[in-house]
């Protein structure tokens, strides 16, 4: 390896963020608190433990997931309730507002649409920050666990990966076979998951998440949303995924109606012409 008599200097040439934010439009967010605070619970759903399960969230209405009997991870996926076409975009989130999101985030959707799909509006750890080890609650860095990888790494055929739960739980909710469900299924929003990269191999590390029974993270949907999440088989991440080795809790989704919202309305698609310069 030859180093460069300027390597030093290229090294110390101070970063720019990709993508300054500070001209998004803001969420109102002291409003939609204020609606949260006077939301009612209009559903209710369960995730098992390695499994995944559906809900749908009326726009402006909320989804509220917790933590119930341990210290449990999930991986949840996002779409337009009336066009599967417009799904969360993990990648674009990240490089908007960063690896891990934080109240007053959005959940962006893939392109042609690129709008808001969701804000985080509450989270109980909001107190963790960022620890010693670079790492965050709520990552958009990783994929999903699935069998896939699992096979190229131990060559296991382990089917309750948060892949195949998602693939099976969106199969069930819309009458499709999971091979037309799976092409659906998309890097997720890994909830309550504590990962952050290595600072000296630059790897992806998760470490037992700082999740407890009782602790919550609440997104207003901006529009109307299909939602999926699984209880990822890593339980908290503390070890392993892609096996039944770990710990693993339910996860509660709720979807809170709070009436009118005054002065909110849902986001229009975006606004680029879609020509392409043809
Ligand atoms: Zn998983």
């Amino acid at each position: 390896m030859i180093q460069p008599p300027d390597a030093e200097a290229r090294r110390a040439v101070a970063p720019v963020i990709c993508y300054p934010n500070d001209t998004l439009p803001r969420p109102d967010l002291a409003g939609y608190s204020a609606a949260l605070a006077r939301a009612t619970v209009i559903d209710t759903v369960t995730v098992p433990p390695r499994e995944a399960a559906t809900f749908r969230v009326p726009a402006g209405g909320f989804f509220r997931i917790a933590s119930v009997d341990g210290p449990q991870v999930g991986d949840l996926n996002l779409w337009h309730a009336e066009d599967l076409g417009e799904r969360f975009y993990s990648g674009k989130t990240r490089a908007l507002h960063g690896t891990h999101v934080n109240v007053g985030d959005r959940l962006w959707s893939s392109f042609p649409h690129l709008r808001p799909m969701a804000t985080v509006v509450q989270d109980s750890l909001d107190w963790y920050g960022i620890d010693t080890f670079g790492g965050a609650v709520h990552d958009v860095i990783g994929t999903r666990c699935d069998p896939y990888t699992g096979h190229l790494l131990s060559g296991v055929q382990y089917h309750q990966c948060c892949h195949s739960n998602l693939v099976r739980a969106l199969a069930a909710e819309l009458g499709m076979s999971p091979k037309e469900a799976e092409p659906h299924v998309h890097d997720v929003l890994n909830v309550f998951m504590c990962t952050g990269f290595t600072r000296d191999t630059g790897q992806y590390f998760m470490k037992a998440s700082p999740v407890r029974p009782g602790d919550s993270w609440t997104c207003l949907a901006e529009v109307p949303l299909l939602g999926a999440l699984s209880a990822c088989p890593g339980g908290d991440c503390s070890a392993e995924h892609t096996s039944d080795a770990a710990a693993c809790y339910p996860l509660r989704v709720e979807v809170l109606d709070a009436g009118d919202m005054p002065g909110w309305a849902p986001p229009a698609r975006n606004g680029y012409d879609g020509s392409h310069g043809l």
